[in-house]
């Protein structure tokens, strides 16, 4: 097995799992892009095993802290791992995020259920290598009628990979629907964003719908509804979704069929609508919705971009609450990593101050426990989320 020596200092030694390409002092043995390395320090004490791949930023991705490789053993064991700790937390769900990368010691590999369809990505090389022992290792344990493989994630090319999808075991059924904790949402694992639903947001539908009732809602950036529908099913007085996306905005109308509740789903760039929404209410007319939901895509996918984003997420929260009355609720949520608790917390207080209003934390949110976060690696802590009241006092 070939190696790698690691710089001091690198953050392998604090506890993270990966290793940057300028962190590496030796490589030795010739090891070949996909293999699994051995990492050492400078005085050859083991450090564990570790995918490599020479041409990411993120040259090797620790797996284990022992002399491990990538069998068809392995992946059973992690896979089966991952499994019963969604068992344990998350019992009897038909849509779930079953494998998440790091977070089940599985760097690059998704595995998402969607009742007997498991939709597979692989976004590093070496899970990309071993696609067959992943996919035999579902097939044994889970029994799926399909397997698809959607490799079509940007972060591919950083990895050297080509997009592609392709069903590798069954067949891909037409679209069906799925439960989730009493919500319905039609699923059609073959197209939709990422791998269909946004998985990781099906607690936090629950959580905002219960200060719902009686209220009037906008849900901004809706995609297929998960927000609007549960608060509709809350008993709300009315409920209005939006999206830029018409097929979005199609796949939500269609869910408000499914749970036999009454939706306005528009499509529209919300910026635009929050917007003109806003100068309506500073002109003296009466604020037309009560909660007002905010989950817009994530416009920092790296941190040159955070500037830009920053501005866009004040413009956003700054309008909405010009919108609400007092008493009103916001409910905003941010999925980047780059986007830290505090830095969203300040740019929504930054927000309030242009706004001329306080505002009152009902709750926090947070990835759902299908997406678990590693104290070693911040990265897997993306998902944050709050609502508030608008005080009195404005
Ligand atoms: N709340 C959703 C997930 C939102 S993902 C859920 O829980 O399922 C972000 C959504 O924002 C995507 O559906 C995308 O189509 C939409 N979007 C992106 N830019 C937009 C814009 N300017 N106006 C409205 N929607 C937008």
């Amino acid at each position: 097995m070939g190696g790698l020596i690691i710089a001091p200092k690198a953050r392998i030694f604090h506890g993270h799992d990966w290793v940057y390409g300028t962190e590496v002092r030796t490589v030795y043995g010739d090891p070949q892009p996909g293999e699994v390395v051995a990492l050492k320090d400078q005085r050859n004490r083991f450090l564990g095993s570790a995918i490599y791949n020479p041409q990411s930023q993120i040259v090797a991705r620790r797996f284990s802290r022992r002399k491990q490789v990538l069998d068809a053993d392995f992946f059973r064991r992690r896979i089966r791992q991952a499994i019963e700790f969604r068992e344990r937390r998350l019992p009897g769900e038909e849509l779930l995020r079953l494998v998440w990368s790091e977070s089940d010691g599985l760097p690059g590999l998704i595995v998402d259920r969607y009742r007997d369809v498991l939709v597979v990505q692989t976004l590093t090389l070496a899970m990309h290598l071993h696609e067959p022992e992943i996919v035999a290792a579902l097939c044994e344990l889970l029994q799926p009628t399909c397997v698809l493989v959607r490799n079509d994630a940007a972060v591919l090319a950083a990895e050297g990979l080509e997009q592609e999808t392709h069903v590798a075991h069954g067949s891909l059924p037409p679209p069906f629907v799925a439960n989730a904790r009493g919500l319905k949402f039609e699923v059609d694992p073959g197209r939709g964003q990422k791998t269909g639903l946004y998985l990781d947001q099906l607690d936090n539908y629950a959580q905002v719908a219960r200060h719902a009732m009686g209220k009037r809602v906008l849900d901004c950036f809706c995609n297929q509804g998960g927000f609007a529908l549960a608060c509709a099913q809350a008993g709300t007085a009315a409920v209005t979704a939006v999206d830029i996306s018409e097929a979005a905005v199609e796949s939500a109308q269609r869910n408000a069929q499914l749970n036999e509740v009454r939706l306005n789903a528009v499509v529209a760039n919300a910026f635009d609508l929050l917007k003109a929404e806003s100068e309506k209410v500073r002109n003296g007319a009466e604020p037309k919705w009560d909660l007002i939901i905010l989950d817009p895509p994530s416009f920092t996918r790296n941190r040159k971009a955070l500037a830009g984003a920053l501005r866009g997420y004040k413009e956003i929260h700054l309008r909405a609450m010009q919108m609400l009355p007092v008493g009103g609720l916001l409910s905003t949520f941010c999925c980047s990593h780059h986007m830290s608790r505090e830095l969203f917390l300040q740019v929504i207080a930054e927000a309030a101050v242009d706004a001329h209003c306080t505002l009152r934390l009902v709750e926090e949110h947070g990835q759902r426990a299908d997406h678990p976060v590693l104290l070693n690696l911040p990265e897997t802590s993306y998902l944050r989320g709050f609502t508030f009241e608008m005080a009195p006092g404005r």
